[in-house]
Protein backbone atom coordinates (compact mmCIF):
# COMPACT_ATOMS: atom_id res chain seq x y z
CA UNK A 1 0.00 0.00 0.00
CA UNK A 2 1.69 3.48 -0.69
CA UNK A 3 2.39 5.56 1.98
CA UNK A 4 -0.39 8.25 3.09
CA UNK A 5 1.74 11.35 2.99
CA UNK A 6 -0.40 14.55 2.73
CA UNK A 7 -0.98 16.09 0.03
CA UNK A 8 0.77 19.06 -0.02
CA UNK A 9 4.15 17.19 0.86
CA UNK A 10 6.25 17.11 -2.08
CA UNK A 11 9.67 16.82 -0.40
CA UNK A 12 11.83 18.95 2.12
CA UNK A 13 14.91 18.76 0.48
CA UNK A 14 15.84 22.47 -0.09
CA UNK A 15 12.59 23.83 0.40
CA UNK A 16 11.20 25.84 3.40
CA UNK A 17 7.41 25.64 2.64
CA UNK A 18 5.27 22.91 1.65
CA UNK A 19 2.31 23.07 -1.51
CA UNK A 20 0.05 24.34 0.87
CA UNK A 21 2.31 27.04 1.83
CA UNK A 22 3.25 26.04 5.61
CA UNK A 23 6.53 26.84 6.98
CA UNK A 24 8.12 23.35 7.76
CA UNK A 25 10.29 25.23 10.57
CA UNK A 26 6.93 26.05 11.79
CA UNK A 27 5.69 22.58 12.91
CA UNK A 28 6.43 20.87 16.30
CA UNK A 29 9.58 19.59 17.18
CA UNK A 30 11.42 20.91 13.52
CA UNK A 31 15.16 20.86 14.19
CA UNK A 32 14.67 18.68 17.15
CA UNK A 33 15.56 14.77 17.50
CA UNK A 34 12.49 12.48 16.54
CA UNK A 35 10.91 15.20 14.62
CA UNK A 36 10.46 13.13 11.69
CA UNK A 37 8.69 10.47 13.69
CA UNK A 38 5.78 12.73 14.54
CA UNK A 39 5.99 15.02 11.48
CA UNK A 40 2.47 15.33 10.27
CA UNK A 41 3.65 15.51 6.43
CA UNK A 42 4.20 11.72 6.71
CA UNK A 43 0.91 10.34 7.82
CA UNK A 44 -2.28 11.56 10.35
CA UNK A 45 -0.43 9.92 13.21
CA UNK A 46 1.77 12.68 13.27
CA UNK A 47 1.51 16.42 15.02
CA UNK A 48 -1.31 18.35 14.13
CA UNK A 49 -2.00 20.69 10.95
CA UNK A 50 -4.05 22.45 10.24
CA UNK A 51 -3.85 22.50 6.26
CA UNK A 52 -2.87 18.39 6.11
CA UNK A 53 -4.95 16.43 3.52
CA UNK A 54 -4.70 12.62 3.60
CA UNK A 55 -5.78 10.73 0.70
CA UNK A 56 -8.54 8.21 1.09
CA UNK A 57 -8.19 4.73 1.55
CA UNK A 58 -9.89 4.61 -1.92
CA UNK A 59 -7.78 7.32 -3.40
CA UNK A 60 -4.59 5.39 -2.55
CA UNK A 61 -6.26 1.83 -3.37
CA UNK A 62 -6.45 3.36 -6.91
CA UNK A 63 -2.75 4.93 -6.69
CA UNK A 64 -2.09 1.32 -5.94
CA UNK A 65 -3.70 -0.07 -8.77
CA UNK A 66 -2.54 2.64 -11.30
CA UNK A 67 1.28 1.91 -10.23
CA UNK A 68 0.84 -1.77 -10.32
CA UNK A 69 0.01 -1.39 -14.09
CA UNK A 70 2.53 0.92 -14.95
CA UNK A 71 4.80 -1.59 -13.93
CA UNK A 72 2.97 -4.47 -15.63
CA UNK A 73 3.31 -2.69 -18.93
CA UNK A 74 7.40 -2.18 -18.08
CA UNK A 75 7.68 -5.55 -17.30
CA UNK A 76 5.78 -6.84 -20.84
CA UNK A 77 8.11 -3.90 -22.73
CA UNK A 78 11.26 -5.57 -21.25
CA UNK A 79 10.47 -9.11 -21.64
CA UNK A 80 9.88 -8.22 -25.22
CA UNK A 81 13.13 -6.41 -25.94
CA UNK A 82 14.59 -9.09 -23.94
CA UNK A 83 12.92 -11.66 -26.26
CA UNK A 84 14.08 -9.70 -29.63
CA UNK A 85 17.35 -10.02 -28.23
CA UNK A 86 17.42 -13.36 -28.23
CA UNK A 87 17.44 -13.59 -24.26
CA UNK A 88 18.83 -12.39 -20.90
CA UNK A 89 22.41 -10.11 -21.66
CA UNK A 90 25.80 -12.04 -20.51
CA UNK A 91 28.71 -10.54 -20.19
CA UNK A 92 30.51 -9.98 -23.60
CA UNK A 93 27.49 -9.37 -25.32
CA UNK A 94 27.58 -6.06 -27.63
CA UNK A 95 25.40 -3.62 -27.45
CA UNK A 96 22.46 -3.61 -28.87
CA UNK A 97 19.44 -0.95 -30.37
CA UNK A 98 16.34 -0.33 -32.03
CA UNK A 99 12.09 -0.44 -32.60
CA UNK A 100 10.18 -2.75 -31.52
CA UNK A 101 6.07 -3.44 -31.56
CA UNK A 102 5.26 -2.18 -28.38
CA UNK A 103 3.77 -4.92 -25.64
CA UNK A 104 2.07 -2.09 -23.61
CA UNK A 105 0.19 0.38 -26.17
CA UNK A 106 0.10 -2.08 -29.74
CA UNK A 107 2.14 0.83 -31.29
CA UNK A 108 3.85 -0.15 -34.27
CA UNK A 109 7.06 -0.34 -33.89
CA UNK A 110 7.14 2.76 -30.99
CA UNK A 111 9.21 0.82 -28.48
CA UNK A 112 12.63 2.46 -28.83
CA UNK A 113 15.94 0.53 -26.66
CA UNK A 114 19.30 0.33 -25.69
CA UNK A 115 20.77 -2.23 -24.06
CA UNK A 116 24.51 -1.61 -22.91
CA UNK A 117 27.19 -4.44 -24.30
CA UNK A 118 28.66 -3.86 -20.88
CA UNK A 119 26.07 -4.70 -17.88
CA UNK A 120 23.11 -5.53 -19.72
CA UNK A 121 21.47 -2.09 -18.70
CA UNK A 122 17.92 -1.66 -20.71
CA UNK A 123 16.95 1.58 -21.74
CA UNK A 124 13.69 2.26 -23.47
CA UNK A 125 10.63 4.46 -24.41
CA UNK A 126 7.45 4.43 -25.85
CA UNK A 127 6.63 6.70 -28.71
CA UNK A 128 2.73 6.56 -27.48
CA UNK A 129 2.21 9.41 -25.10
CA UNK A 130 1.99 8.36 -21.54
CA UNK A 131 3.66 5.02 -22.54
CA UNK A 132 6.20 3.06 -20.94
CA UNK A 133 9.53 4.82 -20.34
CA UNK A 134 12.33 3.72 -18.15
CA UNK A 135 16.19 3.48 -17.15
CA UNK A 136 18.05 0.74 -15.90
S1 LIG B 1 1.13 18.24 6.91
FE1 LIG B 1 1.00 20.46 6.90
S2 LIG B 1 3.12 21.11 6.59
FE2 LIG B 1 3.03 18.98 6.00
S3 LIG B 1 2.64 19.03 3.83
FE3 LIG B 1 0.66 18.86 4.83
S4 LIG B 1 -0.08 20.93 5.00
FE4 LIG B 1 2.10 21.05 4.58
ZN1 LIG C 1 3.66 1.78 -25.98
Amino acid sequence: MSRQWCKHYRGMHEKEWCEAGVAFKELPGFGFQGFFDTCPCFGPNGSKCDKAEYPTQEEMAEREAERNSRFEKIRKAREAIVSHLGGPWRRGAPGANGRIDCPACGGKASLAFSRAGYNGHIHASCTTENCVSWME
